[in-house]
């Protein structure tokens, strides 16, 4: 296939957009592949559209080879479904709901769980026609709270979703693992740098759910990995190690003290190392000290306007010389909703003291109080004391006060300890490309599937559900191979393979140029073609960077010495005689990444 950039629907930009970020969104805005119709939402133009179907190409035959079969739910969907699994109600602001003209309730579809299962439950009723993996490729839409850098976090968005049923766990596991090797297998063909990481708690085991993060600076997740071992997980999953319980027996009382120049946990440490005071013979660190982070929080309500959200107050209880993690909070709490307590807050709950509040109060006043794990039973904290320019000293977990609920809430710190064993762990940033999770019977019970099994007894299948970010991986691949210059495809995914730019005033490279691509076209290669009569050579060039086709074919100064110069994007360049151009560029095609 040719295309001619004289006829091309493209403008490519000098200048950077006023709103983009990062270098991807730049980027595939200069270059004309997307364009902004609304925060959040982007249309697609020529060179985004085909770059989007050859990353879903990629996507389908993999999952193709693993035996998926493609189906294609409406993306517009009713709320029922979405009623039985509860999600109507717990995917709060992010859900996109609206009424038809009949006044029923609809929504667009952010993942599609509940729609699969009901299909499966629809139409199979015997184990004979398990296991089974289903999947699509879809627009999924989310009112995220901050769209961000393009179609990286969009509001519309292009998900391949798919969902195992296996009769067994042990089923469920080789689906699993199909699906893991399945995402490898993508993520290298695309040549992506990245990394899996444990995605949910130890609690609900090791390899129930996996996310794979591209690693980029850009990257709003942030992962852990073992310095000593292959532990890697995003921030979310990692669990704090408990220290031992210590007896509450024998332990000093707990001291008032007047404290009016320490507002802060520094100054609070300044204050109890001034005043002589020691933990276990060492002088006393932040970490000895407790804050009392007060938030509220409210089950999620299914229409934010019309419905009041109850909020309850709460508090926090971390280790002063952490800070409080929200995203971790917010995993840890899901699907309930917390907000940082407010002025008005504080002032409509007099034992609330600013700056000094502390766990009595909060015991005393009924707040519940979640803790950091660090906060065992006997484990002594300098903390606030409910008054004015007071803390308390040697404030006994489990014996002054009482932790209702232990909670990962905490800032994960580069050089904690890791899990295992396996040394310390180091932060990092990602992006997350894809997750892969075992959901068990959570939506099969929920919609009440029964399949008969091989002794006629009605059992309920399991499930899994993997995801795949297929708009955002274009995003991704941006941002992981681009240079200063402009966009860099690789083979698989750039929407032309072989960009030829006719560089050169004489009607004989025209000539040339048109005899070249059309070789090309009939050796099977998407080309695009820059004929542009009235455009300088300088300014082809540029554009042949910007748009980052992996080859460039110029026939430019060297034409009259019958040579054709070869570029690889990122790359080298050189000069090939002009009838070998077409063998040249089609093993740089077939060799290429
Ligand atoms: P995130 O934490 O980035 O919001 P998520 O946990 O909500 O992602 P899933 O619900 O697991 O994501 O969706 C599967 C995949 O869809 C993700 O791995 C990601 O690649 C992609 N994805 C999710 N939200 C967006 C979005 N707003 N824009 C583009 N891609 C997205
Ligand atoms: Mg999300």
């Amino acid at each position: 296939m040719i295309t001619r950039l004289s006829e091309l629907f493209l403008r490519t930009l000098r200048e950077d957009p006023a709103d983009a970020e990062v270098p991807s969104h730049k980027l595939l805005v200069r270059a004309g592949y997307v364009r902004r119709a609304a925060p959040g939402i982007y249309t697609w133009l020529p060179l985004g559209l085909r770059t989007v179907r050859n990353i879903e190409n990629v996507v389908r035959e993999e999952m193709d080879a693993i035996g998926g079969q493609e189906m294609l739910f409406p993306a517009l969907l009713p709320r029922e479904p979405y009623e039985a699994s509860d999600r109507w109600t717990e995917y709060g602001d992010n859900l996109f709901r609206l009424k038809d003209r009949k006044g029923a309730d609809m929504l667009l579809g952010p993942t599609h769980e509940e729609m699969f299962t009901q299909a499966v439950k629809d139409m199979y009723s015997s184990y004979k026609d398990f296991p089974v993996t289903l999947y699509q490729i879809q627009t999924k839409y989310r009112d995220e709270e901050r769209p961000r850098a393009g179609v990286l976090r969009g509001r519309e968005f292009t998900m391949k979703d798919s969902y195992s049923f296996d009769m067994t766990d042990e089923g469920l596991d080789e689906s699993y693992a199909r699906h893991r090797k399945a995402y490898q297998r993508i993520f290298d063909r695309l040549g992506i740098d990245y990394t899996i990481c444990q995605a949910t708690s130890g609690a609900m085991g090791g390899s129930a759910s996996e996310e794979f993060l591209a690693i980029s600076e850009v990257g709003e997740d942030t992962f852990v990995r073992a310095t000593d071992g292959d532990y890697a997980a995003n921030v979310e999953a990692v669990v704090t190690q408990v220290p031992e319980e210590r007896s509450i027996e024998d332990q000093p009382e707990a001291q008032v003290h007047s404290t009016p120049e320490s507002p802060t946990i520094d100054t609070l440490v300044e204050w109890a190392n001034e005043a002589g005071m020691e933990v276990d013979g060492r002088k006393v660190e932040a970490s000895d000290t407790l804050k009392c982070m007060v938030i509220k929080t409210a089950q999620p309500v299914a229409d934010a306007e019309d419905e009041e959200r109850e909020w309850e107050l709460a508090a926090v209880l971390i280790p002063g010389d952490r800070a409080l993690d929200e995203k971790r909070l917010e995993a840890s709490l899901e699907p309930v909703e917390f907000e940082l307590a407010s002025d008005e807050d504080f002032e409509r709950n007099g034992f609330l003291v600013k700056g000094y509040v502390g766990p009595k109060a909060l015991n005393t006043n009924g707040v519940k109080v979640y803790a950091d794990p660090r906060v065992v039973k006997g484990s002594a904290w300098i903390t606030g004391a409910d008054a004015p320019n007071q803390h308390v000293t040697n404030l006994v977990a489990g014996r002054d006060f009482e932790v209702d609920e232990y909670i990962e809430a905490a800032e994960i710190k580069e050089g904690d300890p890791a899990p295992e064993g396996q040394g310390t762990l180091t932060l990092e940033r990602g992006i997350e490309l894809g997750h892969i999770f075992q959901l068990g019977r959570k939506y099969t019970e929920a919609f009440n599937v029964q399949i008969l099994d091989e002794n006629g007894k009605r059992a309920v299948p399991t499930m899994g559900s993997y995801g795949i970010g297929v708009t955002r991986l274009l995003a991704v691949l941006a941002e992981q191979r681009h240079d200063d210059k402009g966009l860099r495809w690789p083979v698989e995914v750039a929407p032309f393979k072989v960009h030829v730019a006719v560089a050169n005033k004489d009607a004989a490279a025209m000539e040339a140029g048109k005899k070249l691509v059309d070789e090309l076209d009939d050796a099977g290669l998407e080309v695009l073609f820059d004929d542009r009569p009235k455009v300088s050579p300088g300014v082809k060039f540029k554009d042949a960077e910007l748009l980052g086709m992996p080859f460039a074919a110029i026939l430019g100064r060297a034409f009259k010495d019958g040579k054709i110069e070869l570029r690889i994007r990122g790359g080298e360049t050189f000069e090939v005689p002009a009838d070998q151009a077409v063998d040249k560029l089609l093993e740089l095609v077939r060799e290429g990444k």
